[in-house]
């Protein structure tokens, strides 16, 4: 039996805001060479990422079309950049929502976003790309979206959109696999073969990223968790938000996501054993990483070095990594002799380093790769 045909309409619009940076997110930090991206463009724009996976997958089946909605790419202050301002907001989501309405209607439609946006004037706005995406194609689509686990998300966003798939890893490894989950589930759903049940369950807790590590427990043990009941129940998805504490919002903070195919109830009871067992470690998830203040860790590095115990790794995350000089200027200090440092943001020094003919020189990519990763 021939399937019907399939129309999907793809957007893009992510960004991880640190509300406390001085400097905007502005209409033109999105405007570079290759951004905004329309059409095979912006399918082809974050290859290994949920991008990469979602059309992957999605072009695996019969008949389906994917419809690139003109998006911008991330802006070329990468993560180094506050609020986006309400006329960037305005500028793109008008012009993405404009196209939709054009070039509709759709039977689906993907958001490949992040999750951490903070937009002057609009409080939740993933949830609100997915009320506005709504309303344009109506109940009888399905909305999926990827997210990043450092997003801050509330009930808001499932009320609008059907279906969202998080990365569980930090670093994250799993972009790629979660777009195409995206993409199958999507494709499982417009063809009546899933029928997203779901629920979201907010747990109060904020941690610095710097304690995120998903290698070690107690993190590692949520993911194990989370993994062990997605291997238990067919077509379950969970999501946990580790959320990003940088940014002065109203759903900051850690969520549960948990999806199903049409069982409420059991989406409910995964997600308050997930919820439960959060909570529980709520203590180890503040404190079992051990994170030293830079006078003290350059100390420990002089001892370490003294005792012969190298090489010593000074890990100075501060979520923006390179982008202060606190550790730098406490190496001086103390004096600390031999030290190679590997990231530095600073426009002036590395522009000497570059007229010095430096080899080695490469610049920085705004392509997408996040110091969050
Ligand atoms: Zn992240």
């Amino acid at each position: 039996m021939t399937k019907a045909p399939i129309r999907i309409a793809i957007l893009h619009f992510a960004h991880e805001t640190v509300s406390f940076l001085k400097n905007d997110t502005t209409t033109e930090d999105f405007i570079y060479q290759g951004s905004p991206a329309a059409g095979e463009a912006l399918l082809r724009a974050y290859p290994k990422s949920y991008m990469g996976g979602f059309v992957k997958v999605a072009r695996e089946h019969d008949g389906v079309e994917l419809v690139g909605i003109e998006s911008p790419l991330w802006p070329k202050t990468g993560t180094g950049s506050g609020w986006i301002t309400k006329d960037a907001w305005d500028t793109y989501v008008g012009k993405m929502i404009r196209e939709l309405k054009a070039r509709g209607p759709f039977d689906g439609v993907y958001l490949c976003v992040h999750g951490a946006m903070a937009a002057r004037g609009v409080p939740r706005p993933e949830a609100e790309l997915a009320r506005l995406v709504r309303e344009v194609v109506g109940r009888n689509a399905f909305i999926a979206a990827t997210f990043d686990l450092h997003g801050n998300e509330d009930e808001e966003f499932l009320k609008h959109a059907d279906m969202a798939f998080t990365v569980k890893y930090f670093p994250h490894y799993d972009e790629y696999l979660q777009g195409e989950r995206a993409a199958r589930t999507l494709v499982r759903a417009i063809r009546g073969d899933y029928k997203p049940a779901h629920v979201t369950i907010r747990v109060p807790i904020i941690t610095a990223t710097v304690r995120q590590w998903t290698g070690a427990s107690p993190w590692m043990d949520l993911v194990q968790r989370a993994l062990t009941w997605e291997a238990r129940e067919t077509d379950v998805y969970i999501n946990m938000f580790f959320g990003f504490p940088f940014a002065d919002v109203p759903d900051v903070g850690m969520t549960v996501q948990v999806l199903t195919n049409g069982r409420a109830e059991l989406a409910s009871r995964i997600g308050r054993d997930m919820a439960q067992a959060i909570w529980r470690q709520r203590e180890a998830l503040l404190s079992r990483t051990k994170v030293h203040a830079i006078a003290d860790g350059v100390a420990l590095a002089k001892q370490a070095v003294a005792s012969g115990a190298t090489p010593v790794v000074l890990a100075d995350h501060s979520d923006r990594s390179g982008y202060a000089t606190h550790l730098l200027r406490e190496i001086v200090k103390q004096n600390l002799s031999n030290t190679l440092i590997t990231t530095l943001a600073d426009a002036k020094a590395t522009a000497a380093v570059k007229a010095s003919g430096a080899k080695g020189w490469r610049r920085v990519r705004h392509d997408g790769r996040r110091p969050c990763r």
